[in-house]
């Protein structure tokens, strides 16, 4: 049955064409809300993985005019925008985020192919405006290579949207390892991109084991660069396997934000920051907050308002109208999330609102539902501070000082991004300079954005996403320098 119009087929991409060989293995693709099957997916064969590398490379050699680059991240956008109710659908049925929630992720990965197609135009060759050493300075961006991109489950699009626009704007060639907990929105995705005809080899699209894969992306000489988003974990596996062929490595690792909020601070807007920041993908992305630090004059009026507002979400199918949650991405995910909160009430936590869904004995739910949860009496020693939960928990820390909030935010490995509510302009400086972390929203809960910078300091990874800066991740700096006549006098003199 086909699940969309966008999901005639559902194979990998290689080579300009979908790879229709019968596949051996398949994956099952499961609507997390329901538990109902979506699809089953051919993995690729190694093989097949060592074709798509092949014609990668053999599209590197035929560098394209940033004209044309413009071009196609221009119509790749347009595309999507055109489909973004359909892609939208593609990701609910397969991560179970609202519908309206998944058609903004549609929205947000276009603007990385937008910002990209204009931002194009600024690889031209830079000349050095003095000419040091008697050489005139031409400095050349050339593509760093062939770019392998992995990519996680919980922005199906947008992750690998931020990677493939700053490639392709670089004018490398591309394979895309989405997550094969929810490929079908990659698959949906490349129907798009084929009606735009780029060269063979340029965009692929590789489904099967990440590990068997990315194993293989390691081992190749031809691939040059391994931008990878998820865990640390994993991420730390893939710089050890990447340091044979010296691959550069683009790491978007995990986090643990906390969201600090002083008694300067309106509690009416730190709360509805809160809520934006917090309930994304169930709780499932890597800058929405983890743990939350309020000051003890706020603290009742905080939790009090928190807590009612929390209490108010509807948890459900993330199709049906209405709904603010959908579930978790599977049962690990939610084994995790359980066990994470029977830690912390085991250590004296207390439930204000939530809790897991009690089993009463009736048939149990196919889907991977946590309820949106507050706790307080929470302590630095429970799991939910100390670990990144991704799920809907909150849990509410007192503080008094700005020194201990400050040692007690930075007391974690990770260092993507942090929330801090605060009046005052001086001690607002004072924290940025002195939290480890990549993104510090300021009286705000915003995450990233196509045109600025993000990554992640200490084990949050390294590169960036976004921006020019994004781009430099596939980019090799050519120096040319050329002797320029030098005036007869000083010929002479040296
Ligand atoms: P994960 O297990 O590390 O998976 C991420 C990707 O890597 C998926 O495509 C996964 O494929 C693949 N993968 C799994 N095992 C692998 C292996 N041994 N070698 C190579 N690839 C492998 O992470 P996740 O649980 O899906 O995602 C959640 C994590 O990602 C969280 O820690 C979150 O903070 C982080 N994240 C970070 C950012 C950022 O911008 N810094 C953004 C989003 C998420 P399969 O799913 O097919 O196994």
């Amino acid at each position: 049955m086909t699940i969309s119009p966008l999901l005639h087929q559902v194979h990998s991409y290689v080579d300009g064409d979908w790879h229709e060989t019968p596949g051996i293995d398949f994956s099952d693709v499961r609507n997390p809300a329901t538990g109902e099957l979506l699809c089953r997916v051919p993995q690729l064969s190694d093989d097949a993985v060592g074709l798509a590398i092949e014609s990668a490379a053999r599209a590197l050699q035929q560098p394209t005019s940033a004209e044309q680059r413009t071009i196609w991240l221009q119509g790749i956008a347009d595309l999507m925008d055109r489909q973004k109710s359909e892609l939208g659908r593609i990701i609910t049925l397969e991560h179970g985020k609202p519908l309206a929630e998944a058609i903004v992720e549609v929205e947000y990965a276009a603007s990385f192919f937008r910002y990209y197609a204009g931002v194009v135009e600024r690889l031209e060759p830079r000349v050095l405006s003095s000419t040091p050493r008697h050489h005139r300075w031409t400095l050349h961006s050339r593509p760093a290579g062939v770019a392998a991109l992995i990519t996680p489950w919980n922005f199906p699009l947008a992750m690998a949207a931020k990677k493939l626009s700053a490639a392709m704007a670089a004018d490398c060639s591309c394979l895309c390892k989405p997550s094969s907990k929810t490929p079908l929105t990659m698959i949906a995705f490349f129907s798009l991109l084929h009606a735009l005809k780029l060269p063979p080899g340029k965009a692929n699209l590789l489904l099967g084991s990440s590990a068997e894969i990315s194993a293989l992306f390691c081992k190749h000489p031809a691939v040059r660069v391994i931008s990878f988003t998820g865990s640390t974990a994993v991420g730390q596996e893939l710089m050890g396997q990447a340091a044979t062929h010296l691959k550069r490595l683009s790491l978007e690792l995990g986090g643990n934000a906390p969201f600090i909020v002083f008694d300067d601070a309106s509690i009416d807007s730190a709360v509805a920051a809160l809520m934006q920041n917090k309930f994304r993908a169930s709780g499932q992305t890597c800058v929405c907050t983890n743990r939350v630090y309020v000051h003890r004059q706020i603290a009742v009026d905080f939790t009090e308002e928190l807590t009612r507002r929390v209490s108010q979400l509807k948890m459900g199918n993330g199709l049906n109208r209405g709904v603010q949650i959908g579930p978790l991405i599977n049962k690990d995910a939610l084994d995790k999330v359980e066990a994470i909160f029977d830690d912390a009430i085991r250590l004296g936590a207390r439930i204000l609102t939530g809790g897991p869904l009690k089993s009463d004995g009736g048939p149990k739910s196919p889907g991977h539902f946590f309820p949106p949860t507050v706790l307080d009496d929470v302590t630095p020693q429970m799991r939910c501070v100390k670990e990144e939960t991704f799920g809907p928990l909150i849990p509410i820390l007192e503080f008094e000082t700005e020194a201990e909030v400050l040692h007690e935010a930075n007391r974690t490995e990770y260092g993507l991004a942090a929330y801090l509510f605060t009046h005052d302009q001086d001690r607002a400086e004072r924290m940025f300079r002195q939290l480890t972390f990549g993104h510090v929203g300021w009286n705000t809960g915003m995450g990233p954005t196509a045109e600025a910078p993000f990554g992640g300091f200490k084990q949050s990874g390294f590169g960036r996403e976004g921006g020019e800066e994004g781009l430099h991740e596939y980019l090799e700096i050519q120096t040319v320098p050329t002797p320029v006549p030098m005036p007869e006098q000083q010929l002479v003199q040296n």
